[in-house]
């Protein structure tokens, strides 16, 4: 297990110093907010879907190197992927990160499996889960002001240029 800490430690610290897909998208259509009262973890998270896939994802916020590493893994992942398969693999982590899944069974969390070791971690159990948490909520509750076209067809954008 020794290997396993060893590249638990270096992807948290390379994604702490460089986190993927930081910052707030301008057009988002999702938008959730997520905090961690117990370690200070507060993250934003804006998410654009587009025919129910991820066309685009971003965060940003005070949080701890776990949390971050994690969210910045999690919208390097979950991009491009349909919003139910986003949804597989916010169940998926959860279980892995509370021990209810074996990360070497069959699952869809690839390189994610990395944050099998909270588990053994319970104060770190949410801070490693949070961003996932807030991508739930994203895709459950959407922003009025971008769901606005979809709602009224009468200002929708005509031609789609
Ligand atoms: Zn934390």
């Amino acid at each position: 297990m020794a290997d396993s800490k060893q590249l638990y430690q270096e992807v948290i610290l390379d994604h702490n110093k460089k986190p993927r897909n930081w910052g707030t998208l301008a057009d988002a259509t999702h938008k959730a907010e997520g905090v961690n009262p117990l370690c200070g973890d507060h993250i934003h998270l804006s998410v654009k879907l587009s025919d129910d896939k991820v066309e685009a994802i971003s965060f940003e916020g005070e949080s701890c190197a776990i949390c971050k590493a994690s969210a910045s893994m999690m919208t390097g992942t979950v991009k491009g992927k349909s919003r139910a398969d986003a949804e597989q693999m916010v169940q998926e982590f959860r279980d892995m990160a509370t021990g209810k899944l074996d990360p070497a069974g069959p699952h869809h969390l690839g390189r994610l499996t990395v944050f099998a070791g909270v588990r053994d971690l319970p104060t770190r159990v949410k801070c490693a889960i949070l961003p996932w948490h807030t991508l739930h909520a994203a895709f459950t509750g959407s922003m009025s002001t971008s769901t606005e076209s979809d709602a009224d067809p009468m200002h929708a954008p005509i031609g789609g240029a």
